[in-house]
Order: C-alpha cells, then structure tokens, then sequence
C-alpha cells in the first residue's frame, strides 16, 4: 500500500549539523522510533530562524518533518528536554559532540534502534547531573559496542576459558575480549592490559547505570580503561573518530 501521507512527527534528538545551501543546514538526528535520519531545514542560517534555536546539537524535540522526493525537510521544531549543564559547560562541550559523533557512526540510517536512543537520553541525562564525563564515555562505549552485536566477555579466557582473573592480561576484539598472558602469544593484534583493568571493564559492561554510579572508581582507573575501550571501538568500526576526546 502506498503511503500518501505527507508529513510525520517524531521525537528526536540532534546529534549533528552542517552548512546545506545558502539558507539552512542538513541535521542528523536520532529517533526512537524511526532511526537516524538526515534530514534538512530551509532557513535555519538566518539570525532569526525560530527552527535553529530548537535544533541545537544535544536538544531532545518533538519534529514535524515533511516528505520531500530526495530529503525529508523539517517544518516545525520544539525543544522538550534542554541539557543546559552541558551546553554551558566548555570543558564538556567537546566530550559531547565525542558521544554525538559515536551515537550517529554505530547507529546506520533508518535502522532503528530503541536501546540506543534510550542510552543517548539517559547518557544526556546522566551528564547534566552528575559531570563525570570519563565514566560515562567509558559506559556508553562498553554498551554501544554490546548492542552493536560485540558479545565481548571479560570474565574468562575467550581462547582457552581460563577463568583466574590474575592470568587475564590482553584484550583481543577478534577473540571476544579477554586473553590469558599463555593464549596472548599465540594470536594477533592483542592489547596488552591488567588484570585490575580487565575485572573492571568486566563491571562495567554488565552493571546498571545506578550501581556504577554509586560506587568510587580511581581517575588513573578509568584512565586505563578508556583507552583499552578507545581501541575496542577503533577496532569494530575500523576508522577512527573525528572528535578527540580532551
Ligand atoms: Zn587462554
């Protein structure tokens, strides 16, 4: 049956932007129900665009998007949810569009992907009460990577099963995660970690938001581990990401 419905609604989140024409700018956004979706809005280069000011990278909005025969064009926007802790916050700013440009390479366009979206909100959510960028950038990775099909294990050897955390002291995304110090010398392309790092990723990947903030975690830590999760990402998309992390 042919759709001959000519404009559709739907929640959003702005993950991007740039320059489109003289007047107005392709937007990336995320959606609960319909994907990710490029889409346009005419106008929005104009100092008083009434769109622009809703369609701001990071704003959670409700949209009315029109059907266009190439691209789907934005004709109305309203602002539901401001993050304004992290809009206001220069130091976090560039950590977030790090998490925005994350969100739109794991997530292709139109597939949809309700657990994705609802990691982003409660992610923005997280990070405009309670700062702790590092912890979520490591959450959000260890999570984007399980729902992108990584079942990645850290409990035991993926190549011989040896479950001693103590002997875990490599990572490999080819093997599922951890590898033990006798298994490392056998395979490619590992990454050498400790067993303090891997027991920790091992936390992480599996525990709620709520417990893995109610419990302390060392800077030096989550240092470890972010770069560890760094080269599991780098790893499953094979390029790196534009946005460096400060
Ligand atoms: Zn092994």
């Amino acid at each position: 049956m042919v759709n001959r419905e000519r404009s559709y609604k739907t929640e959003a989140i702005i993950l991007n932007s740039k320059s489109f024409g003289e007047s107005g700018h392709i937007y990336i956004v995320f959606t609960p129900n319909l994907g990710k979706l490029s889409i346009n809005a005419n106008g929005t280069k104009k100092p008083k665009s009434k769109l622009s000011g809703h369609l701001q990278i990071t704003n959670r909005c409700n949209l009315v998007i029109s059907k266009g025969r190439s691209i789907d064009t934005i004709s109305s926007a309203e602002t539901t949810e401001l993050f304004p802790n992290i809009r206001e916050n220069y130091d976090l700013i560039n950590n977030v569009f790090y998490i925005m440009e994350l969100f739109d390479v794991f997530n292709p366009i139109n597939e949809i992907n309700t657990d994705a979206y609802k990691l982003l909100l409660e992610s923005l959510r997280w990070l405009n009460d309670n700062q702790n960028i590092n912890l979520l950038i490591l959450y959000i990775r260890m999570k984007i990577l399980t729902m992108s099909g990584w079942d990645l294990n850290f409990s035991n050897c993926n190549l011989c099963f040896d479950e001693n955390k103590e002997n875990l002291t490599s990572i490999s995304s080819n093997h599922g995660g951890a590898i033990c110090t006798v298994c490392q010398s056998k395979i490619n392309n590992s990454l050498t970690a400790d067993a303090q790092s891997i027991k920790l990723l091992h936390f992480i990947s599996i525990a709620p938001r709520e417990k893995l903030l109610s419990i302390s975690l060392e800077i030096p830590s989550i240092k470890k581990c972010l770069a560890i999760s760094e080269f599991l990402i780098h790893d499953n998309l094979g390029f790196k990401l534009k946005t460096k992390l400060f």
